[in-house]
């Protein structure tokens, strides 16, 4: 009932000069030992209890996920044996709306539709019994996709963060998706832990060494040397804790040595415990999503110590997320190279030759796929809305959360409605309000209101529900400019604007997260010390943009500066390389 036909990575695959042997691509980034440590049987396992790859009918929430998917189409095209463990949802949520208000639906999703095979049927064990989990893979290249489901398992956080149900998500995945791996004669290479919810893969782990005879201390030894830890929060207080009793019911009835138990047991602390103070002490390798999360997060071990963690910016499949005649560009212009890493030879030359006549043609195919994509969705009124070939477009396209603040541009209603006016601008405004977020949920029927009551926004302001993979392709590829404006020091990297950069349009930005991987000056940015000042030069900053574009100078100018500092940062390529540089 769900089989999608709206499949982004699909749609824009196309044929590209391919990577003969991933012993090339091993070679490029100098690691020819690579094909010893990685194989089919020993692969890259990537656990994560979010993913967000629709064409393979796995919805995410958020960057997380999008990370997850991307990781794994990278590795798929470097041909990089990968292993994506991750749960199969059941359900999976959406939104529409109803009298400017956010209505949530669910639909149900079987794996049959999206050419997942059964492979067999696990059991994970709680104190009252054992729970069967059926065990699903999806074979693509060199990767595979390993899943867990069964019909009780629920949607993408479902429950309350700590509750009896997210452990035992947690548990399933964790010890589940490690007995999967054994099912199809896997052993882990590298186990990456894509955030504390998938912490019991690497107790599965060690228990297995302990249980089949290594001593404790040296499993441990090996199990941390074997283990990365990559952490998107920045605050270990923000965290989830649960509590003894949930332990005895979900967690230790899946360990059989008695050692690890205790190891696992001495980490609480009044009878509660956070996930990541065990996670890092069994993982060795810890890195966080950005240079300035991996400076600025704030974490300690049991003993207080504070912990550190390497820099490893997200990056993005490129060829998932941008324009395949952008693609092209970049490859007949030698500004990427075959693996999709920015050339080594002139490259700042070549990014100077990009013209604002070719940027003003492919931005123009880029706004013909936007409308395809519009017609399938509609606005807050429940209307179909296309944009003008010519009009200025500005996007805000996010997750609606506080701290990204989808409401500062709305702080002064009447400037923003004279530069919509007077630049023919459109403004499109898509997100979702996570479930049980009233807070966030009130603010955007506020936002709404706002929009309504003003003729200039009701006719240049759309809000656009269920925002998902396809509409955040779609804006990147058909909006001129996009704004981001997280709270500085918030966001951990956020992938939206690296979306955005890559299909040559302008990004007004605070500087936060992986945008602050490279000089301010790198794109608009927006750095007051208060909020209605950071308003002021978000609203100066659309006036720059909107002039840019006019202008064939300042195009150039500003699309030049943004891919000459950018184009590396968000290349999924480079974030594979840092990775298995890191790892080996
Ligand atoms: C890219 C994308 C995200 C991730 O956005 P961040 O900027 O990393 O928070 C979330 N949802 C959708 C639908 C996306 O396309």
């Amino acid at each position: 009932m769900q089989n999608e036909t709206n499949d982004s990575s699909a749609r824009v695959y196309h044929p590209l000069e391919s990577v003969e042997d991933v012993e090339e691509f091993y070679q490029a980034i100098r690691r020819e030992k690579l094909t010893h440590k990685l194989a089919p049987e020993r692969p890259y396992c990537y656990w994560t209890i979010e993913t967000y790859d629709k064409s393979n009918g796995i919805r995410g929430g958020g960057g997380l996920g999008v990370l997850a998917a991307d990781m794994r189409r990278v590795a798929e095209q470097l041909q990089v044996p990968f292993v994506l463990v991750t749960p199969f949802y059941p359900w999976e949520s959406h939104q529409k709306m109803e009298n400017l208000k956010q209505i949530d639906f669910h639909t149900e999703k079987s794996y049959e539709d999206f050419g997942f095979n059964f492979v067999d049927t696990i059991n994970i064990q709680t104190s009252t019994g054992a729970v069967a989990l059926d065990v699903v893979e999806k074979r693509l290249g060199s990767t595979r996709f390993l899943c867990i489901t069964e019909p009780n398992f629920g949607e993408l956080y479902a429950g309350e963060s700590g509750s009896d149900h997210r452990l035992y998500q947690e548990v399933s995945l964790g010890f589940g998706g490690y007995k999967a791996l054994k099912l199809v004669g896997c052993r882990p290479g590298i186990i990456q832990l894509n955030e504390v919810a998938t912490f019991f893969a690497a107790v599965a782990r060690l228990d297995e060494l302990v249980s089949s005879g290594m001593d404790f201390y040296e499993a441990v030894v090996y199990t941390r040397k074997h283990t990365l830890y990559t952490n998107h929060t920045l605050v270990q207080a923000a965290e989830a804790t649960f509590n003894y009793g949930q332990f005895e019911r979900y967690v230790f009835p899946n360990i059989k040595s008695v050692a690890v138990r205790r190891w696992l047991s001495d980490k609480f602390t009044n009878g509660m415990i956070r996930l990541s103070t065990p996670t890092v002490e069994i993982a060795e390798l810890r890195s966080g999503v950005s240079k300035l999360h991996a400076r600025v997060a704030n974490y300690h071990d049991i003993n207080g110590n504070k912990v550190k963690f390497k820099a490893v910016t997200n990056g993005i499949h490129l060829r998932t997320w941008v324009l395949p005649e952008i693609m092209d560009y970049y490859h007949q212009h030698e500004i990427l190279d075959k693996f999709d890493l920015p050339s080594t030879r002139q490259f700042e030359e070549k990014v100077n030759k990009i013209s604002a006549n070719d940027i003003r043609h492919l931005k123009r195919i880029g706004r013909a796929k936007l409308n395809e994509v519009l017609q399938g969705r509609t606005d807050q009124y429940g209307n179909s809305i296309q944009i003008p070939e010519d009009a200025m477009l500005f996007d805000f396209k996010r997750r609606f959360v506080d701290y990204k603040r989808p409401w500062l541009p709305f702080t002064e209603p009447e400037r923003l409605a004279r530069i919509l006016r007077e630049q023919d601008a459109h403004y499109i405004l898509a997100g979702r309000v996570h479930m049980g977020d009233a807070v966030m949920f009130e603010k955007l029927m506020g936002l709404l209101k706002l929009i309504d009551e003003n003729a200039v926004l009701r006719e240049r302001v759309h809000y656009l529900p269920d925002y998902d993979e396809e509409l955040g392709w779609a804006l990147s590829l058909g909006a001129n400019a996009s704004i981001n404006t997280p709270i500085v020091g918030l966001e951990a990297c956020g992938t939206s604007w690296m979306k955005d950069i890559a299909n040559l349009g302008l990004l007004i930005s605070t500087h936060d997260g992986g945008v602050a991987d490279c000089p301010a000056d790198s794109y608009l940015s927006i750095d007051g010390k208060s909020e209605s000042a950071e308003a002021k030069q978000l609203y100066e900053q659309m006036e720059v943009a909107g002039r840019a574009w006019r202008n064939d100078f300042d195009l150039e100018y500003w699309i030049h500066r943004e891919l000459l500092a950018y184009l590396d940062v968000v290349s999924g390529t480079r974030m594979m390389r840092d990775y298995l540089n890191f790892l080996f």
